[in-house]
């Protein structure tokens, strides 16, 4: 049991006083004590005067001392003794040859010393208890002793009342202690009440009323100090659930450490990301700081540098990572992981591409600039300048195709949703395609089949549509041969879609590995051969890229007997 402040105060104050009145009590009682046998014995003195003057006086009733008797108490004893210590008289003994010498007696030595003496004993003569006083005289010693009964005793004894006296201001001066400590305590009280509800996260202990003393403002100003704490801790703790939200709903992996390098928190896609990067995916050992792939990353961390920000890319399994690291003022720091993969290979492909633009753009243009210049600055026939002029016309034709077959996937790249939807009836754009290069179907004695089911619709964009089958069937009659047959046919539908074949009995493709190269943008198989054909190298980038915004998708196979086969799927309405 723990005491509290009011009962140690109380103690204290019991110790100092008991000792404080016990020492009150013995001195008051010696002194009482000695004040009393002094006044008694200033009476002895007084008798032993009387005595003396009497026997002075009468020295023949020295013997019997009767009339001397007559005034004093009958118990009072009175013995004369001279000073080689022979009783002379005493009034109890009659017979003084019975007595034995005196000199010895306490009393009768002191009063040799001093002239006066006293002492209680037992008498040797009578065996009863006496206060003997005896006092000298130059010739003898008279001494009266007063038997040291209750009565006598009771009169030496010192006065108790003083005694009840102190008790009761004692018991009274304890009393207030304990009130003053009762108040004290309970500004001490309240704080601990306080302090231990604060500990025990209880309700309402913020509306505390302390006592009006120094203590109780000292206990307000805590109170006042401790709901601004919580008030902030509330803030902090409110404002640190926001940002592990924002942190939890990053696009980046984030891993936060403490200064040890243990892991203090960390959101999924950061898992995610270093189960790419590392094969130590441990976040409780955070090992995978060691790993080599990270080694850059530790060197900055451990190294003593004050920069405070380092980035560095990291690469594995196929996947680009932008890495941030962030030291913070208490040496703790954070790991940011940011998937660039996308980024990069459009970067990439956006390097190539332009550079396959301007290559492209640059065979024509430089040839029609070749032409002009021929025309301009050398001397020709009108039928030499009309073939030149036809030339560079060929050529603008191509550099008109590669623009808009640019534009068109571009347009499908950046701008889909300008490609609007609608049913479509696919036998009156197969209709109409046969239609537009019949010229060149012809010229290549190219037979054109197809098969569907009568009314076949396909929910799409009508433009990308007739694309898909314009470069599909000018590609066969560009790179198939002559007096080949190209068929569209109709396999299945399934799931919404219906899988289409489109054939061409021609050459196909003899190098396998070509095969699903042929449509990745500005590929051709027989470069320069085909290039003096007039392609872009971009007609099944489109034809791929327009199956794939419809929600489809394309394969290329080569056909046995010869020639390509390309299935694909396209949604039905
Ligand atoms: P282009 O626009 O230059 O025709 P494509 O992307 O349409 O380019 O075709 C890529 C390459 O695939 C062509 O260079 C050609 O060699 C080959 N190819 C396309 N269709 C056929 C086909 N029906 N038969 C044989 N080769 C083909």
């Amino acid at each position: 049991m723990k005491i509290t402040y009011q009962q140690k105060l109380t103690f204290s104050f019991l110790i100092i006083f008991v000792f404080f009145t016990a020492g009150i009590i013995v001195f008051e009682k010696y002194r009482a004590g000695k004040f009393k046998t002094e006044a008694l014995e200033e009476k002895l003195d007084i008798c032993s005067d009387i005595i003396h003057h009497y026997i002075q006086q009468n020295p023949e009733d020295q013997i019997s001392g009767e009339n001397l008797l007559r005034i004093f108490p009958e118990d009072i004893r009175i013995t004369v003794i001279n000073i080689s210590g022979d009783v002379l008289y005493d009034n109890i003994f009659a017979d003084r040859n019975q007595l034995e010498n005196h000199a010895d007696r306490p009393e009768i030595r002191e009063a040799e010393r001093k002239g006066k003496g006293s002492d209680i004993r037992t008498s040797a003569s009578n065996q009863l208890d006496y206060l003997y006083y005896a006092k000298y005289f130059g010739d003898t010693y008279v001494r009266v002793a007063l038997p040291y009964n209750v009565e006598i005793q009771d009169f030496l004894k010192p006065d108790n009342a003083f005694l009840y006296f102190i008790l009761i201001w004692f018991m009274a001066g304890l009393l207030f202690i304990h009130y003053v400590g009762g108040r004290f305590g309970k500004s001490i009280r309240k704080l601990r009440d306080f302090s231990r509800n604060t500990i025990q996260r209880k309700e309402g202990i913020t509306s505390i009323r302390f006592p009006d003393d120094e203590l109780g403002e000292i206990g307000d100003q805590i109170v006042k100090e401790y709901i601004k704490l919580k008030d902030n801790q509330l803030k902090l703790s409110q404002e640190k659930a926001k940002l592990l939200q924002h942190v939890h709903s990053s696009a980046e992996g984030v891993c936060f450490f403490n200064p040890d390098m243990s892991v203090a928190f960390y959101n999924g896609l950061f898992l995610q990301y270093l189960t790419i990067i590392s094969n130590d995916t441990d976040l409780e050992t955070a090992n995978f700081l060691y790993d080599d792939i990270f080694r850059p990353v530790r060197s900055f961390i451990e190294s003593d540098s004050p920069e405070t920000y380092y980035e560095t890319r990291i690469a594995n399994q196929g996947k680009d990572f932008f890495v941030r690291v962030n030291i913070f003022n208490d040496h703790s720091f954070e790991i940011v992981l940011n998937d660039i993969t996308y980024q990069e290979k459009t970067r990439k492909l956006k390097h190539e591409l332009t550079g396959n633009i301007s290559h492209e753009l640059r065979t024509p243009v430089t040839s029609i600039r070749g032409y002009l210049e021929t025309i301009l600055h050398s001397s020709m026939s009108d039928e030499q300048q009309r073939m030149f002029i036809e030339k560079a016309h060929l050529q603008t034709l191509t550099l008109s195709e590669l623009i808009s077959d640019m534009g068109l996937l571009s347009k499908l790249d950046d701008v889909p949703d300008t490609f609007s939807f609608r049913e479509i009836e696919l036998g009156t754009v197969i209709e109409r395609i046969k239609s537009d290069l019949s010229e060149q179907l012809k010229q290549k004695s190219i037979r054109f089949t197809y098969h569907f089911k009568p009314g076949l619709v396909i929910k799409g964009n009508e433009n990308l549509i007739y694309s898909i089958f314009y470069n599909l069937t000018d590609n066969a009659i560009k790179y198939a041969g002559e007096n080949i047959t190209i068929d569209i046919r109709q396999l299945e539908i399934k799931d919404g879609f219906v899988y289409l074949s489109f054939t061409d009995t021609g050459k196909g493709i003899e190098d396998e590995n070509q095969l699903p190269r042929i449509f990745e943008r500005f590929y051709r198989v027989d470069d320069g051969r085909t290039r003096e054909t007039g392609g872009s190298g971009l007609g099944l980038s489109i034809v791929k890229n327009a199956i794939t915004f419809h929600g489809g998708s394309i394969l290329v196979r080569n056909l046995q007997g010869g020639g390509l086969v390309f299935i694909m799927n396209l949604p039905v309405a």
